[in-house]
C-alpha cells in the first residue's frame, strides 16, 4: 500500500484543525474537514447544505450516509494520490467501518492520531474563539487576540462568534462526541488500525505538530520498511 491516510481524531476543540495543517507539511496531500465542506454546502445553499443546516446549529451530528458519501467522493479527487488527512471523520462506529472499506479499496493504508485534551480547556478555547465573516481569519481572545477589540485586523470587520462556538453548543457537540464517537476509539484499536496518542494540551500547536510530524514519518518509513 503506498498511500497513508492520517485520521487527526479528538474531540471537538482539541485542535484538529490546526494540526492538519502542520501535518500536509510532512505528508503531500490535502486536508479535508468534514467540518468545512459541510459549512460551505450551508453557506452555499444547496440541497444538502439546507438539510444540514439546522443540524449543525444544534451541534448534533448530520446523518452517516450524507457525510460518507461526502468523503467517498473527495478522496477520489487527484490531489489525494499520495495521501491525504482526514480531519472530523470518522465520527461514528457505522462511518469508521464504511471508511475502513472505502481506504482498502483504494489501497490506502489508515493511521490515527488521537488527540487528548481536557475538556474544560476546550470549552474556554472554542467559546474564545472568533472568526472574520469577511476573509475567514481566526482569532482566539485569551491566546491570539485581535489588534483592536473584536475587529479583524486585515479588513476591520467586525467579528463573529460560529454559530456552534456559543458555549451550550459547545458543550451539546461535547456530548455528542462523548455518545457516538468515542467508542470509534475502540473500533479503531479492533480492526488494528496504526494508532497513536498525543498530548493535545501538552505544549504549543507547533510543537505537538512536530511531534506529529515525527510519528507520520515514522509511519510512512515503517510501511516502506513492510513493502520492501
Ligand atoms: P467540526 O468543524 O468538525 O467540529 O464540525 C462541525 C459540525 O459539522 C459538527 O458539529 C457536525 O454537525 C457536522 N459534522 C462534521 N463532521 C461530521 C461527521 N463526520 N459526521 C457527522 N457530522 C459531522
Amino acid at each position: 500500500m503506498d498511500r497513508l491516510c492520517v485520521i487527526l481524531f479528538g474531540p471537538p476543540g482539541a485542535g484538529k484543525g490546526t494540526q492538519a495543517r502542520f501535518a500536509k507539511q510532512c505528508l503531500n496531500g490535502p486536508h479535508i474537514s468534514t467540518g468545512d465542506m459541510l459549512r460551505e454546502r450551508v453557506q452555499s445553499g444547496d440541497p444538502l447544505g439546507r438539510k444540514v443546516s439546522g443540524i449543525m446549529q444544534s451541534g448534533q451530528l448530520v446523518p452517516d450516509e450524507l457525510v460518507n458519501q461526502m468523503v467517498a467522493d473527495r478522496i477520489d479527487r487527484a490531489d489525494c494520490a499520495a495521501g491525504f488527512i482526514l480531519d472530523g471523520y470518522p465520527r461514528t462506529e457505522e462511518q469508521a467501518a464504511v471508511l475502513k472499506e472505502m481506504l482498502a479499496a483504494r489501497s490506502v493504508r489508515p493511521m490515527v492520531v488521537y488527540l487528548k485534551v481536557d475538556y474544560n480547556k476546550i470549552i474556554a478555547r472554542l467559546s474564545g474563539r472568533r472568526l472574520c465573516p469577511q476573509c475567514g481569519a481566526l482569532y482566539s481572545v485569551s491566546s491570539n487576540p485581535p489588534r483592536v477589540s473584536e475587529v479583524c485586523d486585515y479588513d476591520g470587520s467586525k467579528l463573529a462568534v460560529r454559530d456552534d462556538d456559543r458555549e451550550e453548543v459547545v458543550r451539546e457537540r461535547l456530548v455528542a462526541y462523548d455518545r457516538e464517537s468515542r467508542p470509534v476509539l475502540d473500533y479503531f484499536r479492533r480492526s488494528g488500525f496504526s494508532f497513536c496518542e498525543v498530548d493535545g494540551d501538552s505544549g504549543t500547536p507547533q510543537s505537538i505538530g512536530n511531534q506529529i510530524c515525527a510519528l507520520i514519518q515514522a509511519e510512512t518509513a515503517g510501511g516502506q520498511v513492510r513493502r520492501t
